[in-house]
């Protein structure tokens, strides 16, 4: 959304200026930094809705800028990186980065995983007036509902944002039948056009990442002629 504001931590000069042109375009408030310890400082500073942030920086790297600010925000952090074996690093849970993309990357694809991130956030944001860090848990899934992830024991969750707003609607209300309707009420709202089994659709998505066996189902329960259970 234009007006976001976006903080770019890169220290090779035509790199970043070029960021900043194809982000201002956009419409992104853009904030720069050339090195690590100047990039850490505007992100406290002006608590962006966004970071871009290179690996390879003078002063701090990018993992220690990572690991620092994932420690005390939830800005979503998408990871600039230069060789394939540091992606490991900086998705894991180590370091906490939401999104990388690997150099060379063509600028288009940048602008849209910024702006998908982007838009996460916000919804996120706007989804859950809930207080920060909030965790919602069932056995071994753990859904983070500030930073808007999840995780199924130590391994994160890839979750499409539907599959996450359904999980987290499942979760929060366990041990509870929801209709089709229901579902698609709370997720997609009174004036969608759709048909039930969209929800179906998402179901079995979500159940093939959280189920051991998605054809036999222990966590999300389907309720004959109802609809769907999150089992207690
Ligand atoms: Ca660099």
């Amino acid at each position: 959304m234009p007006g976001q504001r976006v903080l770019i931590v890169e220290d090779e000069e035509n790199l970043l200026q070029a960021l900043k042109y194809n982000f201002q375009r956009e419409g992104y408030q853009v904030l720069t930094a050339a090195d690590g310890e100047q990039g850490l400082a505007s992100a406290r500073e002006t608590s962006p809705d966004l970071v871009i942030l290179d690996v390879m920086l003078p002063k701090l790297d990018g993992f220690e800028v990572c690991r620092i600010l994932r420690r005390e925000t939830n800005v979503p952090i998408l990871v600039l990186t230069a060789k394939g074996e540091e992606v490991d690093r900086v998705v894991g849970l180590e370091l906490g980065a939401d999104d990388y993309v690997t150099k060379p990357f063509s600028m288009r694809e940048l602008l849209a995983r910024a702006r998908a991130m982007l838009r996460r956030s916000r919804m996120a944001s706007e989804a859950s007036p809930s207080p920060r860090g909030e965790l919602l848990k069932a056995g071994d899934i753990e859904i983070d509902l500030t930073s808007h992830t999840a995780r199924l024991g130590r391994t994160s969750l890839e979750l499409k944002p539907r599959e996450f707003d359904l999980l987290a609607l499942l979760v929060a209300n366990k041990g509870r039948a929801f209709t089709r309707d229901q579902v698609l009420e709370r997720l997609w709202g009174h004036d969608y056009v759709g048909d039930a089994r969209t929800v179906d659709v998402h179901i079995r998505w979500l159940r093939e990442k959280v189920e051991a066996d998605p054809g036999r189902p222990k966590r999300i329960i389907t309720i004959r002629g109802v609809g769907y259970r999150f089992e207690a």
